[in-house]
């Protein structure tokens, strides 16, 4: 049997990043960028005001100023400021000719110049309001962002393979963007078997169970921002097994739960490799998640992954943090990072026996620090089937491989989850 290590190396060498896609600005939100966005504009496009208040020449030495003009934002400047004159500009506004500075509209005593007391173009009456500049004088640059100052022409702003957020979604905007390319949501297939199996909310007759792993995968792919579909339940029968796994097949990843262990109904694995999909890998040595098989199914330049996971929720949950969750973050374009662990501090013992590693439900106190480390508590669990254990959890501990008894304070590895 194959290490969790040697199997999830066969999980990076047969996972590729899904061909990009053009989507529109907005729905691009969470999805990897396809390309690098080299702006094409100056950003601000122009010399802008920071403020609303007066445009001057901070080396005009004269102390009154005539308000020859008024710009809101939106409105360009008819008039240059010359010695003796200043500009009333609103935030956002473009600079006037012969300015360098701005001079709030607190620090002048003229808080309103109505439109009717400036200059204008077309009514050639000089303005008739004046402002009083403060004694402390002005420095240039004062109030202005200077053209390009942010970004500029030419210049890369978002890098391609960046995961986008809501204010990289504001910057495309911004240099203008409307779309771009983006390697999609992975559309991911689940089909959870056993004839055991009932959806939730139907009658549940003698020897049946609701069906937990589907909703379960459906939700954590939802939450991985793929695209989940739903194959429904596959009876333990190939004649069933074959045609839903064939739909599945057309998505990017397909995700069959049960049936993959060695009882009499485990026929996963041979209605996969009927269906042409070549295995990679059955059984790794940890616990829960032995059974878990994999392989991919190669047509027509197109690669799509199949993990058959064993069917107890727990198992299912570990297999997909394992395995499936870095598959999935390079289909949809990032690099392939194995599960990440960070070390803790035992608050009570806890023993081991055997030779696969264990991923054992427990509780993180990250606000109760030993050592200097987060706190583990390991929590009273029944094995795969205790998906209530699970609730409780907000992590896994690694326990290693072998016949031990750690006592409290021991350092041990541990997975969010
Ligand atoms: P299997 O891997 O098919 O041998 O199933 C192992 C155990 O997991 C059995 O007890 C099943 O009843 C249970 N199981 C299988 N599929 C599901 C499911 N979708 N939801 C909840 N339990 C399941
Ligand atoms: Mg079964």
């Amino acid at each position: 049997m194959i290490s969790i290590d040697e199997a999830l190396e066969f999980v990076k060498n047969c996972a590729r990043p899904l061909p990009s896609q053009q989507v529109k600005l907005g729905e691009a939100l969470g999805l990897r960028l396809g390309e690098s966005i080299i702006s094409t504009i100056d950003s601000p496009p122009f010399d802008k005001s920071l403020l609303d208040g007066y445009a001057v020449a901070a080396d005009d030495a004269t102390s009154t100023r005539r308000v020859i003009e008024q710009v809101i934002a939106g409105g360009v400047p008819h008039y240059a400021v010359e010695p003796g004159t200043t500009i009333n500009v609103m935030t956002g506004a473009p600079i006037p000719d012969g300015a360098d500075a701005i001079v709030k509209l607190e620090d002048v005593g003229l808080e309103d110049v109505g439109l009717e007391d400036v200059g204008h173009e077309d009514d050639k009456r000089p303005g008739e309001s004046t402002i009083q500049l403060p004694k402390s004088g002005i420095a240039a640059g004062t109030g202005i962002l200077p053209r390009g100052a942010a970004f500029h022409v030419g210049q890369e702003v978002l890098t391609a393979g960046r995961h986008l957020s809501a204010i990289d979604i504001a910057l495309l905007a911004e240099v203008g963007r409307p779309e771009l390319t983006v390697t999609p949501r992975p559309r991911v297939a689940v089909l959870p078997t056993g004839n055991e199996l009932v959806e939730c909310g139907q009658r549940v007759e003698g020897g049946q169970i609701c069906n937990s792993n589907g909703p379960m995968l459906l939700a954590l792919l939802e939450s991985m921002q793929a695209l989940p579909i739903d194959l429904g339940i596959g009876r333990d029968d190939p004649k069933v097994l074959q045609p839903l796994m064939q739909q599945g097949l057309e998505a990017d990843m397909l995700l069959v739960t049960g049936g993959v262990s060695a009882g009499v109904m485990d026929l996963v694995p041979g209605v996969l490799q009927e269906l042409g999909v070549r295995q990679v890998f059955h059984k790794v040595r940890m616990k829960p998640g032995k059974p878990v098989w994999f392989g991919e199914y190669v047509r027509e330049g197109q690669r799509k992954l199949v993990f058959g996971m064993p069917g107890n929720p727990v198992s299912t949950l570990v297999s997909f943090e394992i395995f499936v969750k870095p598959a999935l973050r390079v289909l949809a374009g990032g690099t392939f990072i194995p599960p990440q662990s960070q070390r803790g501090v035992l608050t009570d013992s806890i023993g081991h026996l055997g030779k696969r590693p264990t991923y054992y439900p427990s509780r993180i106190h990250f606000g109760q620090r030993k050592q200097g480390l987060p706190t583990v508590e390991t929590l009273p669990w029944r094995g795969s089937a205790d998906l209530a254990a699970l609730t409780r959890a907000n992590a896994l501990t690694v326990l290693p491989e072998g016949n031990y008894e750690y006592s409290a304070g021991t350092e041990v590895d541990f997975l969010t989850l």
